[in-house]
């Protein structure tokens, strides 16, 4: 083979390598989530006050598939760091928003019991209010609390001292997640300045759009990875899915190795 044509094939070579490269590159930009994506969508409208049991105030924690929303967990200040850092288990966090809910929590709590299992529950502080003891009954099986502000609102898209208000006056705990997954700048600031973290999640089965029970489980089965943090509801509506759905991937995960802990959400 003459040199001129070795040197023409290596060049075609380190061209498709090149070209191979950049396709690579352009196909996972276009898989990354967008890092607004959940603050810049049209978040439906929050209902006024706590969730109602009504079909029409159903809350939405994401207005579209299973990408993470916003910013990535911060490893330094993540409440799942410590409970899988070298440890070999397969390990799962279940997490419950918009509750408590005087008739679905002791349902999820008693499904989470029945399979030795453990939780996150993110709160709003009407419902803690309008429904005392639902709180404790949460933290004395083993769970942890959260907070999901007071009411729900899109903490993008109200006043400063609204947002305040929101973010510091509502349940207290060390984890907060906010409503519609909808953050920015401004609300991580409040959530650090109220001694919280940013707890958002990894995978979202859609429970609260009442899809089915099959369909539920399967998009947990299908989506959870190792360590991934699932986002349900126990308020908001009817949960007979939620419920069911918690009972048959609890049972399917737990053959799979897994084990269920709440995060490391403190009540100070
Ligand atoms: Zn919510």
């Amino acid at each position: 083979m003459s040199r001129k044509f070795a040197a023409f094939i290596a060049t075609g070579v380190a061209l498709v390598v090149v070209a191979g490269a950049l396709l690579v590159l352009a196909l996972g930009h276009e898989r990354q989530p967008h890092p607004t994506a959940a603050s810049s969508q049209p978040a439906p409208p929050p209902s006024a006050g706590t969730p109602s049991t009504t079909p029409s105030g159903e809350p939405t924690d994401t207005p579209s598939n299973n990408a993470p929303p916003s910013t990535p967990r911060n490893p330094a200040a993540d409440p799942t760091a410590s409970l899988v850092k070298g440890k070999n288990k397969k390990v799962l966090f279940f997490s419950f928003d918009d509750g408590p809910d005087p008739y679905w929590t002791p349902k999820v709590l008693e499904t989470l019991a029945k399979h030795n299992a453990h939780a996150t529950f993110f709160e709003l502080g009407n419902m803690q209010a309008a429904h005392p003891g639902l709180r404790e009954q949460v933290l004395a099986s083993g769970n942890a609390i959260g907070s999901h502000s007071i009411s729900h609102p899109q903490l993008t898209a109200i006043s400063d001292a609204e947002r305040h208000r929101q973010i510091f006056d509502g349940p207290k705990s060390t984890c907060f997640r906010p409503p519609y997954g909808a953050s920015n700048p401004k609300v991580r600031k409040d959530i650090k300045d109220a001694g919280m973290v940013q707890v958002l999640w990894d995978v979202d089965p859609r429970d609260w759009a009442r899809p089915g029970v099959n369909a539920i489980v399967q998009n947990i089965m299908n989506n959870a990875r190792n360590h991934n943090i699932i986002l349900m509801h126990d308020g908001g509506g009817d949960r007979t899915q939620t419920v069911a759905a918690l009972d048959k991937a609890l049972t399917l995960l737990a053959a799979k190795g897994y084990s269920f802990l709440a995060m490391d959400c403190k009540q100070p």
